[in-house]
């Protein structure tokens, strides 16, 4: 059982983030995605690190707002969280977890979305969602 699980208030099942990104989430929708065109690293990086501020986003969630593949986000956060070393805003990862049984899961592959639940087996994962914070 690690650790960080007791941060979530396990007891009620579901962490506390949840309910607030089902707020944001809802929100977000009425905010369009910008334009896409080929553009350099920088503005797609730029682009993500707004969105960000926005509102708690999954991997998916920043590739669509972002216009980027979702395979290449979990490299644009490393990038992203480099650059963010020396200013006053962090990228905090909100850890996924088991829907069914609510098993946090550990933040080693933080960026990466885990497929299945060593606990109860479920495949039903909530996936990680980050956000910038100050
Ligand atoms: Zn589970």
């Amino acid at each position: 059982m690690p650790q960080k699980a007791r941060r979530y208030g396990r007891s009620r099942g579901l962490p506390a983030f949840a309910a607030q990104s089902l707020y944001h989430r809802v929100v977000a929708q009425s905010s369009k995605p910008p334009p896409s065109a080929s553009e350099s690293l920088v503005t797609v990086r730029a682009r993500i690190l707004q969105a960000l501020r926005d509102s708690p986003l999954t991997a998916r969630e920043i590739s669509q707002r972002a216009s980027v593949p979702e395979r290449d986000v979990a490299e644009h956060l490393r990038h992203i969280e480099h650059s963010l070393a020396h200013g006053d805003e962090r990228l905090q990862t909100l850890a996924a977890h088991c829907v069914p049984c609510g098993f946090v899961f550990e933040a080693r592959e933080r960026h990466k979305r885990p497929s299945r639940c060593p606990r109860c087996k479920s495949e039903r994962i909530s996936p990680p969602r980050f956000q910038l914070e100050r």
